[in-house]
């Protein structure tokens, strides 16, 4: 739905003038706060009767509570609280986050008062709002909604505190506690909301696997090779997999243990890889079935580093092209396709030559795909074992490959059988391509 149809809908709710609703719509919205949790403010800001009305709604199971119930009066155990600063019309508003769990489930909740809510603690909450966020039922406390602290603690089935490894956040998550070696990092300053101000980012990596981070209020504890616990850290996505931020309200403490990155790195289905929206650091074996337009050798504008045709950058018009190499390979190990995207070294490697041997193919040839047919012919058809970081738009799922090697299970049987199960599925996709 357009910002304007919600702002009609609550100003038709309400009963407020809708050019006032849609600039506070806005301003919200253009502070990154879901639309939801938007239209929710704005129901408390003028004062909305309907959540409140018809007295204390009756106690409900947290299995129970559905996206369709619109407030509910619920016990349970906080297992998380994490405070987070949003900006709400010129002045930052802290929030606490977390999750609640009685014996038949969990459910997350977002707080607007501070009600001192602690990991541990038993709480009832009267008439907490209902939403819906992802599918799934969420909690807002908030003016309306009474809390009080239970003495005999409620005993639930689920680990107190919001302990995790890396591979298990997921966007959205809050009040995380991780312990992670910092893999990268480095100091940038960005034009913040109140403008100049440094931040850290780079990628924390855990037994588990990596992820990459923002420090927006850096910490001196965190430092490239330094391992460190952090708690109330929440997740966001960014540019296609979830990120671990790091705020002012987060602690960070410096750990004495080593840490192995990437140890225990789950290999994933291609199907199962893309199913998951985005993720950092993943590996997965497949074969290599085709390979994209846009591989081998190729120009890039020199402004924006985009790959240009003919000399013409959609953005730049006509520019001195930089000549670069780079491979969009096909992978499919029969649960889905994925494509793997190599840089310039990898596609040195599985070219066998460098970008100054590539450009001397191309002018003998008087042709630069050459250069894609000879990579063509040495990668296609062969089992790969692929691992970076993978992402998924409107035009498919892309694995930018940190490594590409050719996979030691037995290729050349796997490889045959395949591909003569996918053949069809080949075809049509160089079909799509041209
Ligand atoms: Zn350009």
């Amino acid at each position: 739905m357009e910002l304007e149809n919600h702002a009609e809908d609550l100003a038709s709710d309400l009963g407020v003038d809708k050019e006032e609703v849609t600039a506070d719509l806005q301003n919200l919205v253009e502070y990154s706060v879901p639309i939801d949790e938007a239209k929710q403010s704005l129901r408390r800001k003028y004062g909305d009767g309907s959540s409140a009305g018809g007295g204390t709604p009756s106690a409900k199971d947290i299995a129970d509570i559905t996206p369709d119930d619109s407030s509910v009066t619920v016990t349970g155990v906080v297992l998380s609280a994490g405070k987070r600063s949003i900006r709400y019309q010129g002045d930052d508003h802290v929030i606490v986050e977390g999750r609640l769990a009685d014996e038949t489930g969990t459910v997350d909740y977002t707080s607007w008062e501070d009600f001192g809510l602690s990991p541990g603690d038993t709480i009832t909450a009267g008439n907490a709002n209902v939403r819906e966020w992802d599918g799934e039922p969420e909690l807002n406390l908030g003016e309306s909604t009474s809390i009080s602290f239970d003495e005999d603690g409620l005993e639930v089935p689920h680990e107190i505190g919001g302990e995790s490894d890396l591979a298990d956040l997921e966007t959205g998550d809050r009040a995380a506690t991780v312990e992670v070696s910092v893999v990268e990092c480095e100091r940038r300053t960005i034009d913040g909301r109140d403008g100049e101000t440094d931040i850290l980012s780079g990628v924390f990596g855990d037994e588990s696997g990596r992820l990459p981070f923002t420090n927006w209020d850096p910490a001196p504890e965190i430092e490239d090779g330094g391992t460190v616990r952090i708690e109330n850290a929440y997740v966001q996505e960014f540019r296609g997999v979830p990120e671990v931020n790091v705020s002012e309200f987060s602690t960070v403490a410096a750990l004495e243990r080593e840490i192995d990155v990437g140890a225990d790195t789950t290999t994933m289905g291609v199907g199962e890889a893309v199913r998951t929206g985005g993720v950092y650091d993943v590996e997965v074996v497949g074969n290599v079935i085709a390979i994209r337009d846009g591989s081998g050798l190729i120009q890039r504008c020199p402004e924006c580093y985009r790959v240009i045709q003919k000399g013409q950058c959609r953005t730049h018009g006509s520019v001195d092209g930089v000549d670069d190499l780079r491979v969009k390979a096909i992978v499919d190990d029969g649960t889905g396709t994925v494509t793997a995207v190599l840089d310039d070294e990898i596609t040195e490697d599985v070219y066998g030559g460098t970008l100054d041997d590539a450009l001397e193919a191309a002018r003998e040839a008087m042709d630069q795909e050459v250069v894609a047919d000879t990579i063509r012919e040495e990668i296609v058809g062969r089992e790969y074992r692929v691992r970076g970081h993978l992402s998924v738009d409107e035009y498919g799922a892309n694995l930018d490959a940190e490594s590409f090697a050719e996979s030691d299970d037995d290729p050349e049987t796997r490889a045959s059988a395949f591909l003569e199960e996918i053949d069809g599925t080949a075809a049509e996709l160089e079909e799509v391509d041209a």
